[in-house]
């Protein structure tokens, strides 16, 4: 029997809810969708620049983030790729192949750029991302310096323009590569997961600004307000009721804000614990996060990777991957977007969240997907007196994707890009390795050690806080 027009209506209505909700429940997917609705604002955004100055700006969108160039031109591009996207599909015959990207490839690696005839007597401008130091104000009144980046343009000869661009071009490719690489070799771990292997991935969400449904004036504009820190996970391991593997979502919330190395380990903790209860009989970590040297990706997180076996006995081995820069936002990133939304919604609903024990109360309260712990200041204070501050920094931190551990090791094995089909102390045979780091508590007393350097001593316990014991009493033991 045909349905009359009401009921179909109906009925896409309710499909349309069904995949609305499925969205909702799962983080991956999540993020997926505002990925998408993201792009469409940009692509309405540019449109919508494009028509307000016409004949006057058209933009092409060359992003290497440092080296993102930008061009807007007052005649015509002397190139006719409107994006990245189009420029890498014009360099190589398949744009999500290493060998293409890395110019190996025969075909293509000698392909170059069409321009077209230009004139080198009328400038053009183009824009590029830079990073400036001011001298700022705090509260206080003390200076200090203060690292801003700014969309500068650059308004040159369409020749030097050129230049510019040419030498940019392979270093650009090489980060596409990097993303592809990446993303792939991630994504294959994730399928692949064995029942003792885990995959976290971890992101730090914006800082939750604490509001009040009624604020006076005075709260608004004044500096009173606090902030929570938010570190959200999604755990992918084997779920032993439903026999598969399963996407958990975790925030662990804090009301110090710190985003260093030693507030991630702190972090760190409650997230393991709670994988550990998900599937007892984990053995392995792999780990990925986006690549700031700020927050995950320094000498200090290298020192923690191979310190957690401290606190869980049973880890033996652990990778820390690391995404290409400025690429890593994904489930983590929709874990925050539901917290946020949901304590907006209460405060909205007339619901005062203007101290962090009642923002974790309604957190508890109304999100059901989302497992919520609490990290405590104090931990993070502790797990700071346990980082050596004179740790060797490692040369090449910044080509650093993929960090390995393993409990038998004395060194943590670091590669360019993730590999998982070598092994850990290996040299990766695909050409990934970078070096290796020996992790070794206080450079004044490695030389005591040196006997013993192939005995298992990374991870013993009681072997570090002897050496702290040593730290403070370093002249005493020089001195006998
Ligand atoms: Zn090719
Ligand atoms: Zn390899």
């Amino acid at each position: 029997m045909a349905k009359t027009k009401a009921e179909r209506l109906a009925q896409q209505r309710l499909c349309k809810r069904r995949k609305y909700l499925e969205i909702k429940n799962d983080p991956e997917l999540y993020a997926l969708e505002k990925e998408k609705q993201r792009a469409k604002y940009k692509k309405t955004e540019r449109l919508k620049q494009a028509s307000a100055f016409p004949n006057k700006v058209s933009i092409v969108n060359v992003e290497t983030d440092e080296l993102s160039e930008e061009k807007s031109n007052s005649t015509e591009d002397p190139i006719g790729e409107k994006n990245s996207d189009e420029l890498v599909s014009h360099l190589c015959c398949e744009a999500r192949n290493t060998k293409c990207l890395l110019r190996e490839c025969i075909a293509c690696k000698d392909k170059v750029l069409n321009y077209k005839e230009f004139s080198n007597d009328s400038n053009l401008t183009y824009f590029k991302w830079k990073k400036i130091t001011k001298e700022v104000l705090t509260k206080k009144g003390i200076k200090k310096k203060q690292v801003f980046t700014v969309k500068d343009p650059i308004t040159t000869q369409p020749l030097t323009a050129i230049r510019e661009l040419e030498t940019l071009i392979n270093p650009f490719l090489s980060h596409v590569n990097n993303i592809e690489v990446q993303y792939t070799t991630m994504k294959n771990l994730k399928l692949n997961l064995t029942i003792s292997e885990a995959v976290i991935h971890v992101d730090f969400s914006e800082n939750y600004a604490l509001k009040y449904a009624d604020e006076v004036q005075s709260f608004h504009f004044g500096g009173s307000r606090q902030q929570v820190a938010l570190h959200t996970s999604v755990i992918y391991s084997h779920d032993f009721s439903i026999g598969a593997i399963r996407p958990i979502s975790v925030c662990t919330i804090s009301s110090c804000i710190r985003h260093d190395a030693a507030a991630i380990w702190a972090h760190l903790i409650p997230l393991i614990k709670q994988a550990l209860e998900i599937n007892p009989f984990i053995t392995i970590l792999h780990f990925l996060s986006d690549s700031p040297i700020s927050q995950y990706r320094n000498k200090f997180m290298f020192y923690i990777i191979s310190q957690i076996r401290n606190e869980f006995k049973c880890i033996s081995r652990i990778s820390w991957n690391y995404t290409e820069a400025g690429h890593g936002k994904g489930a983590p990133d929709g874990v925050g977007a539901v917290l946020k939304r949901t304590a907006d919604r209460m405060v909205s609903y007339g619901r005062d969240i203007g101290d962090f024990d009642s923002f974790c109360e309604v957190l508890k309260e109304n999100v059901e997907n989302i497992i919520i712990k609490i990290v405590k200041e104090d931990s993070i204070k502790k797990k700071e007196t346990l980082i050596p501050k004179n740790l060797k920094p490692f040369r090449g931190t910044l080509s650093v994707h993929q960090v390995l551990w393993h409990t038998f090791s004395a060194k943590l094995t670091l590669r360019k890009q993730s590999c998982f089909l070598c092994d850990i102390d290996e040299h990766c045979v695909h050409g990934k390795h970078l070096g290796f780091y020996e992790i070794i508590e206080d450079s004044n007393i490695k030389h005591n050690y040196n006997d013993s350097e192939n005995v298992m001593m990374l991870a013993a316990t009681a072997r570090r806080s002897v050496l702290t014991d040593i730290n403070f009493n370093n002249d005493l033991i020089y001195n006998l």
